[in-house]
Parts: C-alpha cells; structure tokens; sequence
C-alpha cells in the first residue's frame, strides 16, 4: 500500500485538536467519552487522518470497555499491528497501514469468529453511512 506522509504540522492543520492528540501521538480518549461508543449506524469506519476503511458496522460489538470494538478490520491490509511495551504493559498497538494514524489496540480477549477485541479510539476514525457509500460509488460511476 502506497503510504501517505505528511508533517506533524500538516496533520494538525487537518485534523482537531483531540484527533491530532489521539492519532497523530499515540493519545487515548478517556473511557466512555467517545462519540461512537454506543453509536449503531450502519456503515464503514474510515481513518480520520487518510480515509481508508477501517472497520465495518458488522464487526462492531458492545464489549464494555468503554472504547468502540470491533472483533475483525474491514480488510487484513489496512492495519498494521505493533508491539506496544509503553506504560509498563505488554500490549499490541493497531495502526492504519496507509498513513501510520494510532488507533488503539487489539486484544486475544474477543468474540467469535476471530477472538480478537479491537479496542480503538472513536477520534481516530470517521463514520460512513452505507447511504453516503452507495451515493459516492454512484457518483464516482458516472
Ligand atoms: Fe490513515
């Protein structure tokens, strides 16, 4: 995948304040607070920073966390996993592989079919409704 680089000046031009602190410097949002924690839509969660597809709506599940969990990404690819040994814990850090944006982390603790709890930052990802997906895939047809 062809990666996408940009200064940390760049990014904090794009992105918000608490986005640029969570994805660009490997930030956590606290539990509880992010705005798709309990979110439902239908949808495809892309990365904040860069757009590539993340997570699908149907891999999302209510894990208790307090962070938004998906048990599989929406294609091998687009994550990169990282040995995580900050904060005295051993931990695998999740990454988008298209432009390096820090996500979250992923756990052997989930549901079936994989086992695997994604644990990742609302900041870190955009919600795209199916109906937006389908109207940009018609337009882009045209
Ligand atoms: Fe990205």
């Amino acid at each position: 995948m062809e990666k996408i680089i940009k200064s940390d000046e760049e990014w904090r031009q794009q992105l918000s304040k608490e986005a640029y602190y969570v994805a660009r410097k490997k930030g956590t949002e606290r539990p509880f607070s992010g705005e798709y924690y309990e979110f439902k839509g239908q949808g495809v969660y892309t990365c904040v920073c860069c757009g590539l597809p993340l997570f699908d709506s149907g891999t999302k599940y209510h894990s208790g966390s307090g962070w938004p969990s998906f048990y599989q990404p929406y294609q091998e690819d687009n994550i990169e996993a990282r040995r995580d040994i900050s904060l005295m814990m051993m931990r695998t850090e999740v990454l988008c592989s298209r432009c390096n944006a820090h996500l979250g982390h992923v756990f052997e603790d989930g549901p079936q079919p994989t086992g695997l709890r994604y644990c990742i930052n609302s900041l870190s990802l955009k919600f795209v409704s199916r109906e937006e997906i389908e109207t940009q895939d018609h337009n882009s047809g045209e």
